[in-house]
């Protein structure tokens, strides 16, 4: 039996890996999807059928568990609307340090019984557990704060301190970690601190980070959860947890730098903080006026150009517009206009959300440019149709020091000839920053939702015949 379970294992990583590799391009991710969830449900069963050192599998008390799980997983990824998939992903990551800090607390629980009857705990399996405790505890706190922060639900506010604070919390729990390590005892009461202090860092770690700095915290908290499920792996002697962490937790590393360097920021940088607060004000606008545009005067530029960029920002994914610009590319292509789209890697509220969104919509993956393929193109670009996006092309980022976003790379999109910019309001975006873009010469606001203002451009430019 052993063996058979050994050899599912080693199917269901194959499957888990070809998963990942298939996610990583629109066109494969809908089957890689489904390739990593047929390598999960494999794992869940061979570990059910593996035979266990006590004999006796407590079936029901899983089965239960399983049931009442996969009705509220069902249940939550049903409802959720497009717009609140980011927040239900950090939920998702933070139930996973959960249950790495469930495992390893139990885990920590039974040592207790061989301290008290003098046995020992070899010292790599003891602090292997403190440690999955630790990470789980971080990404499980740090994730509900990023949950909060992306549903609207907590503001960013500065801990007073917070880098000394914080610097003080993991010195104390690493200590408290080694001591207890090294001088394991009968009372239970240190690893119960231990867990209170890593809960109470993980909230004080993510919460004085905020603003444009979001993505690259969620997925730093995604590779902590995978790390603490390696080390939860580790623990159990479970081959399969310990890769699943690993690849979450490598992946979750991989994006992380990615995202570091769309920002063009260190980690150290994002971690100590001080970057794009919801307050900050970044440049003064003082009497300036912006110029508005009708539905009608876009409709005519759009119709007779030749190159229009379209720049998708976090308020197409809250109109869910991307179909109807797929329909207006359509007929602008069939009168020769030839339409692309400029993505940013921070563009919306999740690593990838722009290009999820618009492979929904069956636009051609080779029509999204990346931003420096995008940049690239921006000189011949006639009209940008920014579509809810701010932030990503915020030119105080290139051109004034004192802005909170100074620094972080942009889409340069007033290289090209004309701006149409699409946005209820004038409202900033998440990082709480005006945007000189919308006073700039070269752009022209179109007020309204994005999906509204698009509908009414088809139709305009049908009317044009
Ligand atoms: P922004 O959040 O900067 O701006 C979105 C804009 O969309 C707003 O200014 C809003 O203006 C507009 N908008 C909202 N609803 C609508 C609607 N129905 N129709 C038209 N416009 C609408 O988005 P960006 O994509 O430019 O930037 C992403 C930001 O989010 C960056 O700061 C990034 O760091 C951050 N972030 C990104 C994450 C990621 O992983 N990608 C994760 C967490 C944060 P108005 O209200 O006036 O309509």
């Amino acid at each position: 039996m052993q063996a058979i379970v050994n050899i599912s294992y080693l199917v269901a990583v194959i499957l888990l890996i070809q998963g990942l590799r298939k996610l990583s391009h629109p066109s494969t991710a809908r089957k890689g999807n489904i390739t990593a969830a047929i390598g999960m449900g494999l794992a869940i069963i061979a570990s059910l059928v593996a035979p266990i050192e006590s004999g006796a599998n407590n079936y029901l008390v899983i089965i239960i568990a399983l049931v009442i799980g996969a009705i509220i997983g069902l249940v939550m990824s049903k409802r959720v609307a497009m717009t609140a998939m980011p927040e239900l992903v950090s939920l998702f990551n933070g139930l996973g340090g959960a249950c790495a800090v469930a495992i390893s607390f139990i885990e920590l629980y039974q040592y207790q019984s061989s301290f008290t009857s003098g046995e020992s705990v070899e010292i790599g399996s003891h602090l292997t557990t403190q440690l999955a405790m630790f990470v789980g505890a971080v990404a499980f706190t740090g994730s509900l704060i990023a949950y909060g922060k992306l549903a609207g639900k907590i503001k960013d506010w500065k801990i007073p301190m917070s880098t000394y604070v914080n610097i003080g919390l993991l010195l104390i729990t690493l200590g408290l970690i080694i001591f207890r390590v090294m001088m394991p005892d009968a009372s239970f009461i240190l690893p119960v601190v231990i867990l209170v202090i890593s809960l109470v860092y993980g909230v004080t770690f993510v919460q004085p980070i905020g603003g444009a700095d979001m993505p690259v915290v969620i997925s730093l908290l995604n590779a902590l959860t995978g790390v603490a499920a390696a080390l939860a792996g580790i623990v159990y002697g479970n081959q399969m947890m310990l890769i699943g962490g690993i690849l979450v937790g490598s992946s979750g590393t991989i994006l992380t730098v990615v995202m570091c360097n769309a920002m063009n920021r260190s980690l150290f940088n994002v971690i100590i903080g001080g970057f794009g607060g919801s307050t900050a004000s970044g440049g003064q606008q003082g009497e300036q006026v912006v110029k508005e545009a009708t539905v009608n005067d876009v409709a005519v530029m759009l119709r007779y150009s030749d190159n229009v960029m379209v720049v998708p920002g976090y308020g197409m994914a809250v109109a869910q517009a991307q179909k109807t610009i797929k329909e207006l590319d359509n007929l602008l292509s069939e009168h020769g206009v030839n339409v692309n789209y400029a993505i940013h890697p921070v563009a919306g509220r999740m690593p990838g959300h722009m290009n999820v969104l618009l492979a929904e919509a069956d636009v051609p993956y080779p029509k999204l440019l990346d931003m420096d393929d995008a940049n690239d193109q921006m000189g011949e670009t006639n009209i940008t149709l920014v579509v809810g996006a701010n932030d990503v092309v915020n030119p105080a980022a290139q051109d004034d020091p004192s802005s909170p976003i100074y620094g972080m790379p942009i889409l340069e999109i007033l290289k090209g000839q004309n701006v149409i910019v699409m946005k209820r309001s004038m409202n900033a975006g998440y990082a709480g920053i005006q945007n000189p873009l919308f006073f700039h010469d070269k752009t022209r606001m179109l007020f309204g939702d994005a999906k509204a203002s698009i509908q009414g451009l088809i139709d305009e430019v049908k009317s044009l015949g």
